[in-house]
């Protein structure tokens, strides 16, 4: 495709980022390959960071691949490196401290993050998050023994982490909204059956009432106070937002490639620049049976998208299928079960 060695620039060292890296070596044995990514750490698995509440556990024991991985395969990784712009014209992106890299087929698979409503975002500093890391250990050396965290909102990766929290003897309590379950989409008696299983796993549940305010708590108070649509107020060691996930694609604006909420891509993942692919969370896929943008979300997904787009990237043509919105269902004990919690 590319004459002499390539250079494969991947943004984001998450699933999508890495199976794409994998896939590049094995077609492209000479390429240069670099991942960068804003986050301290080498490739660990987010979903298990919940681990982190029932086990004496350090980052280390997170890692997918030990770091000789990276050097066997000869992929570079370029952490604590915040991608600023892109120039599609130039084949250059822009890292924060003004250093400018080249590509020859760039990769972008910065994923998403924790949507924060707008009336919100003036208490933004007033949540917490559990989205690497060393947010994961900041939640649980902030809570006490005990303690209680709200989470507004709830959606499938905020109610993983709820049920984690459960039986780790924390409080719960999930302020519902219609995002409670999502990617999953619930007609409301379903719905209703749904929250009464999450109480049913030790869970409180409100339903209903609008979020007004995130308030500190005040002196010989817990640490945050929420102000509910009834004037009502509860108290909490900690309040996450858990309303869906926002693709990261700032640094692509002006990059010259079309965006919706996502980077649009067609089902090559291929963005309307020819040079730039783009896989996982940040990515909104052309349907063509379903004629429209669409997102697919979940470990599997992920991954096959990044396979998908370095086969392509190195000259193959596979097209992505639509894939099935997944089911959320109970189990025997009656509590939930979601093949968004699943991962290999
Ligand atoms: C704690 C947690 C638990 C989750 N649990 C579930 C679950 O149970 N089920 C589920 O379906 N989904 C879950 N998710 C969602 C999950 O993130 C995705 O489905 C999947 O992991 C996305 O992979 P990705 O490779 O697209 O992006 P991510 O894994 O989000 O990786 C994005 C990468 O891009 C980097 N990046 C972003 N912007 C920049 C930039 N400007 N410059 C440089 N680097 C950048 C980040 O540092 C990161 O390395 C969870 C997410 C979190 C945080």
């Amino acid at each position: 495709m590319f004459e002499g060695q390539n250079h494969y620039v991947i943004i984001g060292n998450g699933v999508a980022g890495n199976e794409a890296a994998k896939y590049l070596r094995e077609h492209d044995s000479d390429s240069r390959i670099t991942i960068i990514t804003a986050g301290r750490l080498l490739f660990y698995n987010r979903y298990e960071l919940p681990r982190i509440f029932h086990e004496d556990c350090d980052w280390r024991d997170f890692l997918v691949n030990p770091p000789e991985y990276y050097e066997k395969n000869r992929i570079i990784v370029r952490r604590n490196s915040l991608v600023n712009t892109v120039d599609s014209a130039r084949k250059t992106l822009t890292l924060d401290h003004k250093e400018e890299i080249s590509y020859d087929a760039l990769l972008v698979a910065s994923g998403g993050r924790n949507y924060l409503p707008e009336h919100l975002t003036d208490s933004a500093h007033l949540f917490d998050n559990f989205q690497t890391f060393r947010a994961a250990q900041k939640v649980r050396d902030t809570l006490p023994k005990g303690g209680k965290v709200v989470m507004l909102g709830g959606d499938m990766i905020g109610l993983d982490l709820a049920r984690n929290l459960v039986v780790n003897n924390y409080q719960v309590t999930v302020l519902a909204s219609e995002q409670t379950f999502w990617p999953h989409v619930l007609q409301n008696s379903e719905r209703t059956k749904f929250l009464e299983a999450l109480e049913h796993m030790g869970i409180e549940v409100i339903d209903g009432l609008a979020v007004e305010r995130v308030e500190e708590g005040g002196r010989g108070m817990s640490a945050r106070k929420i102000k509910l649509g009834d004037g009502r107020e509860i108290f909490a060691d900690i309040v996450m937002s858990f309303y869906g996930l926002t693709p990261s694609v700032e640094f692509m604006l002006g990059s010259g490639v079309d965006i919706e909420r996502g980077l649009l891509v067609n089902t090559h993942l291929q963005t309307t620049d020819k040079s730039i692919w783009a896989a996982g969370d940040v990515c909104q896929i052309w349907s063509s049976e379903e004629n429209r943008y669409r997102f697919y979300y979940g470990w599997k997904n992920v991954k096959m998208m990044g396979e998908i787009a370095a086969k392509n990237m190195t000259g193959e043509d596979i097209t992505i299928k639509t894939i099935p919105d997944e089911n959320i269902f109970l189990n025997k004990k009656n509590e939930i079960d979601s093949p968004y919690w699943e991962y290999e």
